[in-house]
């Protein structure tokens, strides 16, 4: 079945939704995203969403056509007319189209909005219960990856990668340590029960699920450090996991084809999850 989605300021059939080949969002990546989980037909962890949204703007000087409470009313919609339950919410705000290909844009430019939702088990996943399997390989990305660009190339490439070699997933690394994951924040946690995961810089992305885990831990008394750590530390930790809206927390159970642990998802990862899902879906709008 179609679904509806939003484009400038319309609801309609997504096969009716067209942009211009001029958009600098096709040609230049020039645009930024989101991605907001739903769970029970609800918005998880939204604000944090929609505020990295407003500083990714800011940061790179796009035009946000609409507020943040009209974009969660479109978002609230999008759930309504096409009865999502469980799954997320893409957002992607383009730069626009000035009617040819230029490198330089002018202020007065207008920007493109799409919305559109897609159904996903969020909750109930197979990864879950098996955990990845994840390769590291060289983080090639820019140096603002703080922003949350569609130059999404490198994730892409590393994907494949990692499929091609009987894994799911990447975790990127830069001089020696772990950036973060493909798609995710990564984290290891240590004999002493401690997690560890990159400190925030313009060099990880500043997940929206990362801040939540935190709080949650802080919480709970879970013990966090946020520090550098290398691959090797991560091959001889005793749990890994990353998180981002699309995944929650999954557990990470081997490195490289190295085994992390007992090679089975950790129950800390496990016991985070749950309070990750039972939390967000309390405070889910
Ligand atoms: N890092 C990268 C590179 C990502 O693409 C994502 C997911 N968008 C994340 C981290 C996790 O961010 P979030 O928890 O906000 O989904």
């Amino acid at each position: 079945m179609e679904r509806t989605v939003y484009l400038n300021g319309e609801y309609i059939a997504e096969s009716e939704a067209k942009i211009s080949i001029f958009d600098r969002g096709f040609l230049f990546a020039d645009a930024v995203y989101e991605v907001t989980a739903v769970l029970d037909g609800k918005l998880i962890d939204n604000a944090g969403h929609l505020a990295r949204l407003e500083r990714s703007c800011k940061e790179l000087g796009l035009k946000l056509p609409v507020t943040g409470e009209e974009l969660t009313a479109i978002q609230k919609t999008l759930v309504e007319k096409n009865a999502l339950v469980e799954g997320g919410i893409y957002l992607q705000l383009t730069r626009g189209d000035e009617g040819d290909r230029d490198f330089s844009f002018s202020d007065s430019i207008e920007p493109t909005l799409v919305l559109f939702t897609q159904a996903r088990s969020l909750i109930k996943s197979a990864k879950t219960e098996t955990g990845i399997r994840v390769i590291s390989i060289d983080d090639i990305r820019w140096r603002r990856r703080d922003i949350k660009t569609t130059q999404l190339l490198p994730a892409c490439l590393a994907k494949h990668m990692a499929h091609a070699a009987n894994a799911d997933d990447v975790w990127l690394i830069e001089d020696g340590f772990v950036t973060e994951g493909g798609s995710s924040n990564a984290y290891i946690v240590t004999e002493d029960n401690t997690i560890v995961t990159r400190p925030l810089s313009n060099d990880i992305l500043h997940g929206i699920t990362r801040a939540s885990l935190m709080k949650l831990a802080n919480d709970f008394d879970f013990k966090i450090e946020e520090r550098y750590f290398t691959i090797e530390e991560a091959y001889a930790a005793k749990e890994a996991f990353i998180s981002s809206a699309t995944t929650f927390i999954w557990p990470v159970v081997a490195i490289d084809d190295k085994a992390i642990g007992n090679g089975k998802p950790g129950p800390l990862a496990l016991k985070l999850r749950d309070i990750y899902i039972n939390t967000a879906l309390e405070l889910a709008e």
